[in-house]
């Protein structure tokens, strides 16, 4: 178990989606109601396409979740710019579900790894192509920015996905389950601090 600084601002959720790690989450951003845009999309985004920019997730600050130095940073994969829920989910369940590969990008986009001073890694990734403003070997504090919430790599919408690692191999199983230092949660209508606890999943929340 560890203790992290929450790796975003604003209005975040969790979710856990089916094949990911236990320790393995994605974060969506959110208003009040859980929604990641707008109502008036959820038709565009089921039945012909919306635009990337309309979620709340696209382009905000990724910020480091512990201090430590860059172990490895890469950039340069495209986004998917429109989204189309059935046929996103096809191509990642059927198409690139297929693909086998030791390309971690592949799947995870532009990620960022970094090495926290007790030997353990946060790993952030689906970044968004030409945001990434660390390198490897840099050192970062908590909370410095890193990058910028992107649609790269296995993603069908835009979304953080983050875990720690004991082991610096993204495909690696050494995932070790972490907790926030401090937060708020948006539960039964009101605002609840919390402190080195994990929102659960589906409740709105954000740093303090
Ligand atoms: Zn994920």
């Amino acid at each position: 178990m560890c203790v992290v600084e929450v790796p975003h601002r604003g209005i975040w959720q969790i979710v856990q989606p089916p094949g990911h790690h236990p320790y393995a989450l994605d974060f969506i951003a959110v208003d009040l109601k859980g929604r990641p845009y707008r109502p008036w999309n959820l038709a565009k985004h089921v039945f012909s396409s919306m635009d990337v920019k309309d979620t709340f997730a696209w382009e905000q600050p990724v910020l480091a979740p512990i201090p430590g130095e860059v172990y490895f940073a890469h950039d340069g994969q495209h986004d998917q710019m429109r989204l189309n829920l059935p046929l996103d989910a096809l191509r990642i369940l059927f198409f690139q579900g297929r693909v086998r590969t030791s390309l971690f990008e592949q799947y995870g986009g532009n990620y960022v790894i970094i090495k926290g001073y007790s030997g353990t890694f946060a790993l952030m990734a689906h970044l968004r192509c030409g945001s990434v403003s660390v390198r490897k070997g840099m050192t970062v504090n908590e909370k410095d920015p890193i990058g910028l919430v992107g649609n790269s790599g296995r993603s069908i919408q835009p979304h953080l996905h983050f875990q720690m690692m004991s082991d610096p191999d993204p495909f690696g199983t050494d995932l070790i389950p972490f907790r926030f230092r401090k937060f708020q949660k948006f539960e039964n209508g009101e605002w609840i601090v919390a402190t080195e606890e994990l929102p659960p999943a589906g409740v709105p929340f954000q740093a303090l």
